[in-house]
Formats: C-alpha cells, structure tokens, sequence
C-alpha cells in the first residue's frame, strides 16, 4: 500500500535520479558530445564514474526511505514529530517500562484497524536509568502459591515460547530475549517442608509442570549443594529460568511502535479533570472523576502540553502511587473509598555480582534457600548473581540507589556458602540496586479500573515479579479495555476495591 508521505516522497526522489542525462553517460550511444574535439575522454570517463556514483547514492537513500516507509517500520503519517506528546489520543499509558510497553502491544494487536485506537506511551527516561525493567533479574518461575500468580506466569512462558510468532518486525533482526531454561529450585527446612508441599499441589494443580526432591534426589542431581538442613525442595521442570529483561522490553517497543504506536518522550505531570457527584444506595455523596486530559511535560522545560484523551494507564511501577495523587486518588478521608490510596513504594533491592571458578555450571538452576536467599548463573565464566530481600525492619532507605556491601557479607554470603561450599571462596566483582514496585498492602498487583476515576486503569504493584508476568498482564488489561472483561484470565483478585474492603490476596512465595 502506498500512503501519501511515501508517494509525495518518491516525487522529490525520482526527479533527482530523472535529472540527470542519461545520454550523456552511456559511452555506447551515439551523443552530439562525442565528436566535440574539445572534451578529452578522460574528462568523460570522470562524468561517467561520478554519475554512476551519484545514481547509486541516491538508490541508497531510495531503498532506505522505501525501507522505513513500509509497514512494520516505525513511520507513520501521524507522527509529525516523534517523540513530542500529541494533543490527542485515545489511550494514554503512563510509564514505558516491560508492563507500558506489553499492554501497547496487546491493544493494538486487539483492535481490528490498524489507527483505530490511537496508544501513547508517554516515558519521561528513554534511558531507563531506573526502572525497575532493566534492574531486575529476569527470572520466571511457576512457582508461586496464588492461582492467579501461577496462571500469569504460565501465559507468559507459552508468550515468551512462541515470541517470534508475537514480536517479530518485517524486515528487522528476530527476537531473542537469551532465554535460560534452567529452572528455579526452592529448598525448605523441616519448618517449611509443609508449605512447599501445599504450594506444590496448588501448582501441579494449576497445570505447572513442578516436581519434589527428597535431600538425596537433590544430591543426585545437584551434587554441589549441601543438604543439611534441607528437609525437601521443589523444582520447575520447564517454564522456569531467566532471560535478559532489556531485551523483551525492546521487543516489546519495537513492535508495538510498527503496530502505530506513538512513543513520547515526556513526563506524566497531572490531570485536567471534571466532576459530578452522585448519591450511593445508603445515602452518601460521592464523586465521580473523569479525566479528559494528560499534562504531559516536555523534556528539559517547564512547559507541558496538555494530551487529551479518553483513557489512561498508569503503568508507571514504583512511581505508580505518585501518579494516582496527581488526581486525588486517597486525598479523601481514612476508610472510605475517597481516601484509599494507591499503596505501592519504591523498595530498593541489592543484586551482587560475584565470581567463583569452581562453583556449579551449566546444570545450575535458580536457587532459593530457607530464608530467602537467592543465586543464579550469569552465563558460564564462573560469575553469578544473587541477593536476600530485606525484612521490614531492614528496609533501606529508598532515597538513592546506592548499594549496601555490608548486607552482602552479613547477610547473603554466609547463606550461600551454607547451600554451596564453594561459594566459600568467592570474590564479590560488583552490584547494582533497584526498586521493587512494592504493594504494602498485600506484595500483588493492583490491576483494573479505579471506581472513582471511570476512565483510569491500573497495572502496577507487582513486588518483585512483574517482568515475567508482564506479557500475560499486557494482555488482560487489553482485554478489560477493549473487550468490557477479562477473557483469558480472570484478574479480578487483583482489583482496586480489594484495597478499600481490606481483603488481602496473599502470594506465600514472594522474594
Ligand atoms: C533487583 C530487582 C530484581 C527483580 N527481579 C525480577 C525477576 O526476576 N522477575 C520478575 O518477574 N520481576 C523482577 N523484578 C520486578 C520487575 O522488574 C518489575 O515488577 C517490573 O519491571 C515492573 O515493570 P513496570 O513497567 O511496571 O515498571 P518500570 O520498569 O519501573 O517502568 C515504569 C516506568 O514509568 C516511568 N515513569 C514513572 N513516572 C512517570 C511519569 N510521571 N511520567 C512518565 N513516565 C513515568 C519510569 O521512568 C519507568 O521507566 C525485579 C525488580 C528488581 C528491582
């Protein structure tokens, strides 16, 4: 198909080639030029190469610009000027992390038209310094104790499986997110043994492909690790392991950018909004808010422009519940609906980097003992990752994300060194920090629509599992969009309200 911008472009681009003479450049044609004694054939050789040189120039530039034309590039005659916020929209998503960026793919590869929904994704750091994306580790395991959290994950092993088939760009290099099926194995003293068991019958409930290793099985097949004081484990047969987090979210952008997605580049700064009250069965007023437009910030400037709009996402992970005030969300007063706030924090987490030639190889799974404590592979040069999240009274402070080397050795190294005795002699190389998207309330997601505001969703709170959950979440808010309910997985668990009724679902396997 051939639209406007491309047709008018290809008339700039052909008379260019057109103007010059052909005639003139085909030594094999008879041209009144020849016999002028006056020009030398070596001058014509030279006019030839450089013709020749310019015409290929120019079909260079041609098959590029015909290249970027085409669907499953980036363009799109909407876009006048990329990245600057539009002054409409249909849907706009606030935050362009994995779950922003998961949920524009999945509404447009819903709607029928391509530009029938017009999707924003409005980011204020397109280096993503912070998010929490591009900090985390990258693992998926089935091995929660929520149905919900099990399903969530399965989903979105089944997407990452078959990702090809999802995120694929015409004429771009395939996906390859360097998927690591090595599973997750969660070890149990005698104290937890019961509650692995109870997890595990829910999972293998839930169609999750997770067996159970007595201390010997585990020595059989893991001879490295140390099992006294292991009483039982658990182990993802398949569907479990790590991948890069960086690249699943650029896949997810650049596909959802040739779906007609328009990336902004801008931050979220507040809300125009209208009211109308109305009165509850028992009598109460309330008020109904309904946005009709995003102020969206310019990068470097004071001056914001205002996106209107008939729907917004906030999808902005920890930031989350800063976004919410800037409509009101919890202003009202404690324990009613007016004043439920959206209970999500930042809550930094270290990831240490250390090196030990002689610890566990390629068989190595995730590993996650008694307390906490975590380790994986980071390709196969002897180098790890690994970390404990801190109990509520260790909680660091989140103002900055430096990193705490102290807790490595207090308290994560002596537990390695418990579960592996060659970690005895590693060296700790590095570490970074980042920032759970942490729900105070009950550690699980808060997804759906807020009852007060009616043109707001949600898709934030996941405490330490969203990345793996995200193409499976992109999917169900999609859904409750564009289709009125969820259709492949019913979240309704996760909804707002649960907050305000005080109703917590619990997830026992939260690292
Ligand atoms: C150390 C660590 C390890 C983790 N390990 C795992 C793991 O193994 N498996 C797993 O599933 N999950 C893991 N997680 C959790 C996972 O990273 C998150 O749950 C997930 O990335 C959340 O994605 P998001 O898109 O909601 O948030 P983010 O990636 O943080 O994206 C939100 C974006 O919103 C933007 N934003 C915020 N406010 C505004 C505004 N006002 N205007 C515009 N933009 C705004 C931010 O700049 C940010 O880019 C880990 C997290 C950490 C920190």
């Amino acid at each position: 198909m051939w639209s406007a911008g491309m047709l008018s472009w290809i008339s700039r681009a052909v008379p260019t080639v057109g103007s010059l003479s052909f005639p003139h450049c085909c030594p094999c044609l008879p041209s009144r030029r020849l016999d002028r004694a006056s020009v030398s054939s070596s001058v014509r050789a030279r006019k030839r190469d450089d013709f020749i040189q310019d015409l290929e120039k120019e079909f260079v530039k041609f098959r590029r610009q015909v290249k970027e034309t085409l669907p499953g590039s980036g363009w799109s005659p909407l876009h006048q000027t990329p990245g600057l916020p539009p002054e409409r929209a249909d849907i706009v998503i606030v935050g362009g992390g994995v779950i922003g960026w998961s949920t524009a793919y999945w509404l447009k590869k819903k709607e029928a038209i391509r530009e029938g929904v017009r999707v924003v994704v409005v980011e204020r750091d397109p280096t993503y310094a912070k998010a929490s994306t591009v900090l985390s580790i990258g693992g998926i395991r089935q091995q929660f104790s929520l149905p919900e959290n099990i399903q969530l994950s399965m989903q979105s092993a089944h997407f990452l499986r078959n990702i090809q088939e999802h995120l694929n760009v015409l004429n771009e290099e395939p996906v390859d997110i360097q998927f690591n099926p090595s599973g997750y194995l969660f070890l149990a003293g005698k104290e937890q043994s019961e509650i692995l068991e109870e997890n595990y019958r829910i999972q293998r409930a839930e169609g999750a492909a997770v067996t159970l290793l007595t201390p010997q099985q585990i020595q059989r097949k893991f001879p490295w690790i140390n099992t006294d004081g292991v009483a039982l484990a658990s182990y993802g047969l398949e569907n479990e392991g790590w991948f890069d987090p960086w690249l699943l979210l650029n896949a997810f952008r650049r596909k959802a950018i040739s779906m007609g997605v328009y990336p902004c580049h801008g931050e979220v700064v507040g809300f125009q909004h209208s009211t109308r009250e109305m009165e509850t069965d028992d009598g109460r007023s309330v008020s109904l808010k309904r946005i009709h437009h995003v102020n969206v910030r310019m990068p470097n400037s004071m001056e914001y422009q205002p996106v209107e709009c008939a729907l917004i996402i906030n999808e902005a992970g920890a930031w989350s519940s800063k976004v919410a005030e800037m409509i009101g969300i919890g202003d009202g007063p404690e324990g009613t609906l007016e004043g439920t706030k959206l209970p999500v924090e930042p809550r930094k987490r270290y990831v240490y980097v250390f090196h030990c030639p002689n610890g566990p190889g390629l068989e190595c799974p995730l590993i996650i003992d008694h307390k906490g404590v975590y380790f994986r592979r980071e390709g196969l040069g002897g180098n790890y990752l690994g970390g404990l999240s801190p109990t509520e009274e260790e909680e660091p402070d989140s103002s900055d994300l430096e990193v705490d080397y102290e807790y490595f050795h207090e308290a994560v190294w002596p537990s390695l060194a418990q579960c592996v005795p060659a970690f005895e002699s590693l060296r700790l190389k590095s570490a970074w920090a980042g920032y759970y998207d942490y729900n105070i309330f009950d550690q699980n997601a808060i997804i759906g629509a807020h009852p007060l505001v009616t043109n707001l969703y949600f898709a934030t709170g996941f405490s330490g599992h969203g990345l793996q959950q995200s193409p499976a979440v992109g999917r169900a808010i999609a859904e409750l969009i564009l289709d009125g309910k969820f259709k492949t997985l019913d979240l309704g668990a996760f909804d707002f309200i649960r907050l305000f009724r005080g109703t917590k679902v619990l997830e026992r396997n939260i690292l």
